[in-house]
């Protein structure tokens, strides 16, 4: 069997549909779902599974670069994309593609102004995007004057969005905070509503905004990591179902004994004699070095085996001792029976980092 078809990464669409439903629950019928699509969406597959989400009832998609809104263009979809961080330099793109962008500098504006002088058109939509206290991207609210200046100067830039980014939306600690964001947020939008003459859609919430403030659920939520199985908090976790799975076999399996060693540069050292699996993925695949020498968990036949020794480029090795198991067997590294959660045993990273890691080399399947 070839590597490919080991080791490979399983999309679940029902998972997808069930995580889309339980968001949807929270929500006004009204309110319109973006799906986040951004970074091949969270892992899977951008086209499959921004076709998938559109089928069900998402009004919108986002994804992060022109190029990946591109993609999906040209895979067919219709509905209108967001890109979040749009780069000059694709600037025509964006219009041939009719993307929406986020705008959230003076300058992207002006660039923006410059490319619509060569193109025929009308107007394009943009989302304004305003800074309520991430301090990451976004106008700031003493910049709103200038910016209705700038945006009234030009004809053909109509404003169809005013948005903002929640910091700490999954986190029971930053609740104040998180309602200082939404406040500063209604006040930028309330600025726009009186002074612009035509209306927009606002939109604030984010997976964990969803399930946490639906109050500020606005015209529009952006949907992420919630589609795609996890959230921010254990909470959140527990309520959704787990999108990818990534599979593999046990490539080899040996018997090794007190005093000898597994992998690059001896980490692991066996204090009695250990039976080891050696799977063929790696961190070239996406699977930190961080995971190594104990520190997460697959599910070899139901039962977790740890990784030992460093995490190799195309391999790595698990502790298979008292397993019932074979070569050729299947071992989910992490997905519906082993969540990210399970997988990663000290939390080091989020399941937004494990869940996009994972390298193209993978094959993406659909189950
Ligand atoms: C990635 C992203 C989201 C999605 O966030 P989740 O926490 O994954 O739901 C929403 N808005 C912006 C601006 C983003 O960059």
């Amino acid at each position: 069997m070839s590597k490919v078809l080991e080791t490979r990464l399983e999309i679940d669409l029902n998972a997808l549909e069930s995580n889309f439903r339980l968001l949807k629950s929270y929500l006004s019928p009204k309110t319109k779902i973006m799906g986040v699509v951004k970074a091949s969406a969270y892992g899977t597959d951008s086209i499959i599974t921004g076709k998938h989400l559109v089928k069900i009832g998402a009004q919108n998609l986002a994804v992060a670069y022109i190029e990946e809104g591109v993609k999906l263009r040209k895979a067919g979809i219709e509905v209108p994309i967001l890109v979040f961080y749009p780069q000059l330099e694709e600037i025509q793109n964006l219009i041939d593609y009719q993307l929406t962008p986020s705008v959230y500098t003076h300058r992207f504006m002006e660039g923006l102004i410059q490319e619509l002088s060569h193109h025929d058109i009308d107007s394009v939509g943009i989302h304004l995007k305003i800074n309520t206290g991430l301090n990451r991207l976004g106008f700031e609210l003493s910049e709103l004057d200038s910016v209705l200046k700038h945006l009234n100067s030009e004809k053909k830039i109509k404003v169809a969005g005013v948005f903002s980014h929640l910091a700490a939306s999954g986190s029971k600690d930053e609740i104040e905070f998180t309602k200082s964001q939404i406040a500063k947020f209604e006040e930028a939008r309330s600025f726009f509503k009186n002074h612009l003459g035509y209306d927009f859609e606002s939109h604030i919430c984010n997976s964990s905004g969803i399930l946490n403030y639906p109050e500020a659920e606005f015209d529009l939520v952006r949907a992420g990591i919630a589609l795609y199985g996890y959230g921010n908090n254990p909470t959140e976790h527990k309520m959704l179902k787990a999108v990818a799975s990534l599979k593999t076999v046990i490539a080899q399996l040996r018997t090794i004994q007190k005093g000898d060693s597994v992998g690059y540069e001896r980490k692991f050292k066996a204090e009695k004699t250990t039976k080891i699996a050696t799977l063929p993925l790696g961190y070239a695949d996406g699977i930190s070095r961080i995971f190594g020498n104990g520190k997460a968990r697959v599910l070899v036949n139901g039962k977790k085996a740890p990784i030992i020794g460093n995490v190799c480029m195309d391999t790595l090795m698990v502790d298979v001792t008292g397993i019932d198991c074979e070569e050729g067997d299947e071992v989910e590294v992490f997905g519906k029976n082993n969540t990210v959660i399970d997988f990663d045993i000290e939390q080091q990273t989020i399941p937004y980092e494990i869940i996009t890691r994972i390298s193209q080399r993978v094959t993406r399947v659909l189950v």
